[in-house]
């Protein structure tokens, strides 16, 4: 790991995967640090992605895909059901991912791309210096080393704690988020589409 960086992209999920490609495809030098030993695990996600917006960045590789969504059921507790048919479902058709494959192989590509990949380094702090980000304080194995960039992205998730550190506020209005428990299922008897 460097000291100086053209880019610093904090989060190796699929928002800063992407971040880290599109530069490093441009030349400049790039960082992408992930706190978890592992890049796209654990999976948080129900894995459903429209094909639309998929086919707005990527032409999908076969083995990202675990099954097409033709329609989508949705059932609430009391019972009532609602089929969502293509024609009406819209952007609800489209794919079921393997995300631990996905968020991998994105990350893959970054590499491929020329960015730098540390995981088990987590950004700590952002280097503040006259109001602007100039970088990170990364605690990888217990050593805090700075890393100086002109560009740092915020790609830690959805209310990023490091954009907040950073003064931006990130709270999503409670309205905006959907609560729900997630299980994993085999052994099922179920239209896969
Ligand atoms: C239960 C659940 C179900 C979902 N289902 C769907 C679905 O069906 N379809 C869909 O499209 N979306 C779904 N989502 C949302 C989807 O998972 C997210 O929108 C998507 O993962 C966001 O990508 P991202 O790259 O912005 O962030 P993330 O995927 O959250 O990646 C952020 C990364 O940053 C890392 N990180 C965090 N802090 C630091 C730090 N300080 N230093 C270094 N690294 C750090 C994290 O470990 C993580 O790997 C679901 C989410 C949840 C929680």
């Amino acid at each position: 790991m460097k000291r100086e960086y053209d880019v610093l992209v904090v989060g190796g999920g699929p928002g800063g995967a992407f971040a880290a490609k599109t530069f490093a495809e441009k030349g400049y030098s790039v960082l992408l640090t992930e706190k978890r030993p592992a890049i796209g695990a654990p999976v948080r996600c129900a894995e459903g992605v429209g094909k639309a917006l998929m086919h707005e960045f990527f032409r999908p590789e076969d083995h990202w895909i675990a099954a097409e969504i033709e329609k989508a059921n949705i059932i609430a507790p009391d019972g009532f059901k609602m089929e969502l048919e293509p024609e009406k479902a819209g952007a609800e058709v489209g794919y079921v991912l393997h995300r631990k494959i996905f968020d991998r192989d994105l990350v893959w590509m970054a590499a491929g791309a020329g960015a730098e990949i540390q995981v088990k380094t987590r950004a700590v702090s952002p280097i503040m210096e006259d109001g602007a980000v100039k970088g990170a304080l990364l605690n990888q194995g217990g050593a805090v080393h700075e890393v100086r960039a002109s560009l740092t992205i915020a790609a830690d998730g959805v209310e990023s704690k490091f954009s907040r550190w950073c003064g931006v506020d990130t709270t999503v209005p409670l309205r905006e988020i959907e609560t729900c428990a997630q299980y994993l299922m085999t052994g099922i008897d179920i239209d896969p589409h």
